[in-house]
């Protein structure tokens, strides 16, 4: 079903796609067939189908409280059997798979080459970064497609004083999953960042590994129930551009699975890992319903010496959220910010404990995507937010 002359004289840019004041399409949760346009000329967009999956919440709302703080979170996973081995590519030929590679058109996907990688450090030799022809955010931090049907990525916080509030890399798992004979419970995993915000009450955007949202389908919920938006950062966390076009859809698809087994919803925003996307990659990720969000400071967090990470000291970190906070105050930024930490490990989420509050006395600190006017991160329509500005 084609809604694009419902759609096409309400929304002048693609960010109001999602900020139009009454829902632009109406869908059914349990409706199969979503298929939309958002503007007369973007392409097509559809909800991938999940066939066989039974939501114990099909029809969730938007909570408006009370808030749940509990302090534990049910350790049971998701039923693992159903889903494709964590933290590989998974393969493009299950049926589930190849049924979305069949809805989408083919000819709105640009033939940029497979990039290549080594050691996950992508090979930029050749590419014309000038010319910039694939709107390549690895090469250029290109934002802004080079073709005209797909909308410019979500990577700042347009409203001067925002704060975009985003986290990457969660569900945070309760182990530690590097030593499986002494598998121990991480205090600081779920729901210690969701309960810290709700207390300080703050809305963030979370960008979900579905890998991570199998093994921790509670923690999934709980973000969903405080008021947190829950995007993908794809099922095994590879760099998107060096896969075929078909494993981008394989590896967007078992994600936004996982978030609907676990949550109830089907999101619409992702953030490529690394931020490594081009307009072939957007193409298929906007098509399967997926607004891309990038960021535009990166607080590095990842790289501080914990489980996963690096060995970047911390007080680089803490330079970077002073530098924000300071630059705030000076007035010398003309929009907001949008900012990019991680629910990693212990590190991250101590330092965001440590720093939000002095964030918060500075900046109004709000969900990217609320920032960016998006009050229906969901296909399901009764996940209207309320309106911040
Ligand atoms: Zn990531």
């Amino acid at each position: 079903m084609q809604l694009s002359l419902l759609c096409a004289g309400l929304l002048a840019t693609a960010n109001l796609v999602f900020a139009a004041p009454t829902p632009s399409v109406t869908i059914d949760v349990n409706s199969t067939e979503l298929v939309t346009t958002t503007k007369s000329h973007w392409a097509p967009q559809f909800s991938p189908e999940f066939p066989g999956l039974k939501v114990t919440n099909p029809n969730p709302k938007y909570n408006s409280g009370p808030i749940n703080t509990g302090t534990t979170l049910s350790k049971k996973t998701l039923d693992l059997s159903k889903y494709p081995k964590a933290w590989e590519v998974p393969s493009p030929n299950s049926a589930e798979v190849k049924a979305v590679i069949n809805k989408i058109n083919w000819d709105l996907v640009p033939k940029s080459p497979k990039r290549k990688a080594k050691n996950g450090d992508l090979d930029e030799t050749g590419y014309d970064e000038d010319k910039d022809p694939d709107c390549w955010w690895t090469a250029t931090l290109c934002t802004k497609p080079k073709v005209d049907y797909i909308p410019s990525d979500f990577y700042t916080c347009p409203t001067k004083g925002d704060w975009g509030l985003t986290y990457d890399d969660g569900p945070f798992v309760y182990s530690d999953d590097d030593d499986k004979t002494t598998q121990y419970e991480n205090k600081w995993s779920e729901p210690e960042l969701y309960n810290f915000l709700a207390k300080e009450d703050l809305k963030a955007s979370l960008f979900y590994v579905g890998s991570n949202v199998i093994q921790y389908p509670e923690a999934a919920k709980r973000a969903l129930n405080n008021g947190h938006t829950l995007c993908s950062h794809t099922w095994s966390h590879t760099t998107m551009t060096t896969l075929t076009n078909e494993q981008v859809v394989a590896e967007l698809y078992w994600s936004l699975k996982a978030i609907k087994d676990a949550a109830g919803v089907t999101t619409r925003c992702w953030r490529p890992p690394q931020g490594d996307v081009d307009d072939r990659v957007r193409a298929i990720a906007w098509q399967m319903g997926l607004h891309t969000v990038i960021w535009d400071e990166d607080t590095d967090d990842w790289a501080m010496p914990a489980p996963g990470g690096s060995n970047l000291p911390p007080e680089k970190v803490d330079a970077k959220f002073a530098k924000w906070i300071k630059n705030q105050q000076q007035g010398k930024y003309k929009t907001g910010i949008m900012v990019l930490e991680h629910e990693l490990n212990h590190a991250t989420i101590q330092m965001t404990e440590k720093w939000l509050p002095k964030v918060k006395q500075t900046f109004n600190v709000v969900s990217a995507m609320q920032c960016n006017g998006v009050t229906q991160p969901y296909w399901e329509k009764s996940f209207e937010y309320p309106a911040i500005h």
